[in-house]
């Protein structure tokens, strides 16, 4: 498999190359220059794979000419024995035709451990096969730098340093990163906030020269190809195990940077019968407005209930703009190019196909708070804010009613346990059974001066030889 940058003018890369690559040089994002099919019988046979199975048939295709099929067995036998239930994505029902796929039984309760606990290991595969080590830097304002620390913690040839805004990150989801033993493992308290941090994550990408000769970042955030692959397993377990391919079903996913729900798109591609797809947002609509208003445009981040949300712009839509493009890097570097500049159009086309493809609906605070109640009232089934996000943007949905539709359950209510106090509702949700001492936990981690200097000092002096 060979993999293209969206903006046309960067090297093809085998799977090997990708997973250490962050943008491609142009600026784009690295996507499969074909994608695999599977046809209806392909599908058919999938039936009753248990999640490691069914990983196996649908990541080959991906990563085939890089590595072994013994190999990849094995990576994935161990990547999914972190998952915390038999099924490892289980669905709960929770209407006559709506289901929640409950993607928090990882180690982190968030969805991205699904694609962090692969990506450690698949990077220390192959780094081990090179005989070289890298630096993976990244900054977090919750779950991401949780799940990568948990993702790379036994990574031999990977030193790992996550920057949060001290003080702005909230206690469970701080501790979750500074209670994880592991002397690879650095977490960087910024006296600055989240933007501050990232810039500084950017300006290091962009001039790696304070680190080592034989060492080179390495990025965890979604532009990063194996993380999205990770993702459309999901789909379709969850539409085989209810019925495709001889059925066709609905999903609802709660979108920040676009990475989930492409994913989806993607299984849709190679063959899987998704009638639709639902973007579900809060109130950052950046998706929900182009698909209502022909118009992809920023506005002021807003904090909400659903701080995993909480983005201006999602990086992975420009992966989905390809496609809609007719595959046009040229045309698509210009139009990126304007999008820099201010707002920009989709052409009458593209945006017809985004519509046949996809719904959108913005969720409020408000009724993220009515959809949490509602739901525990109606079948004591407890909400984390971002799933409600899904189920309210379901309910609201034009999907016929006899079409399965299945919201992915992002996160663990234990998480976020305002919004369970917003909606009203006293019930305490306790962490899962190898959390419980979280609060007991020593923590690790350095508070350092808001300044790029100080920050590229410390991990220069931390990286292991
Ligand atoms: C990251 C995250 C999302 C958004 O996922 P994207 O791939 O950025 O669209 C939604 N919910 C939770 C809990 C998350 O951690």
């Amino acid at each position: 498999m060979k993999y293209i940058s969206t903006r046309g003018n960067a090297p093809e890369l085998n799977f090997e190359q990708v997973l250490l690559a962050g943008l491609a040089a142009d600026g784009g994002l690295y996507v499969p220059k074909t994608l695999p099919r599977f046809s209806r019988e392909d599908i058919a046979a999938m039936r009753g794979l248990d999640y490691p199975a069914l990983a196996e048939k649908i990541i080959t295709p991906f990563v085939s000419d890089c590595i072994p099929q013994d190999d990849l067995r094995a990576i994935l036998a161990e990547t999914y024995t972190e998952f915390r239930h038999g099924a490892v994505a289980p669905l709960a029902q929770i209407e006559s035709n709506q289901w929640v796929l409950e993607l928090f039984h990882g180690p982190t309760l968030a969805f991205k451990d699904f694609a962090l606990q692969l990506l450690g290991r698949l990077l220390d595969y192959i780094l081990e096969r090179k005989h070289q080590k890298v630096v993976i830097l990244g900054a977090t304002s919750g779950d991401t730098g949780s799940a990568a620390i948990e993702g790379c913690k036994h990574c031999k040839n990977i030193d790992i340093f996550i920057l949060h805004p001290h003080n702005r990150v909230s206690d469970v989801q701080r501790r979750q990163m500074t209670t994880v033993q592991g002397d690879n493992i650095y977490n960087l308290a910024v006296q600055g906030n989240f933007d501050d941090c990232q810039a500084m994550v950017k300006a290091s990408f962009g001039d790696q020269h304070f680190l080592p000769d034989d060492r080179r970042l390495v990025a965890v955030n979604s532009i990063n190809w194996a993380r999205i692959m990770a993702q459309i397993v999901y789909y379709f377990y969850a539409a085989l195990g209810l019925g495709a391919p001889d059925r066709s079903v609905a999903f609802s996913v709660p979108t920040g940077n676009f990475g989930d729900i492409f994913a989806g798109y993607l299984a849709q591609q190679m063959g899987l019968p998704i009638e639709r797809l639902i973007i579900a947002t809060n109130h950052n609509d950046v998706l929900h407005r182009v698909m209502m208003t022909n118009t992809y445009g920023r506005q002021p981040l807003a904090h909400t209930l659903s701080p995993s949300m909480d983005i201006t712009v999602s990086s992975n839509f420009e992966r989905l703009l390809f496609d809609l493009y007719d595959r046009d890097g040229v045309a698509l570097a210009k139009l990126m190019q304007r999008f820099d500049e201010g707002d920009i159009s989709l052409s009458e086309s593209a945006m017809q196909k985004a519509r046949g493809l996809f719904s959108s609906h913005r969720v409020s605070d408000e009724e993220t708070c009515q959809q949490i109640a509602s739901t525990w009232r109606e079948c004591e089934y407890l909400l984390d804010p971002h799933s409600a996000i899904g189920v309210k943007a379901a309910q609201s949905s034009d999907v016929a009613p006899e079409i399965p539709m299945v919201i992915l359950a992002t996160a663990h209510p234990a998480k976020f346990p305002e919004a369970t106090k917003s909606a009203g509702l006293d019930q305490v949700v306790a962490l899962p059974e190898h959390l419980h001492d979280l609060f007991e936990r020593s923590e690790r981690m350095e508070v350092l001066p808001n300044d790029l200097a100080a920050v590229q000092a410390f991990i220069a002096s931390n990286i292991k030889a």
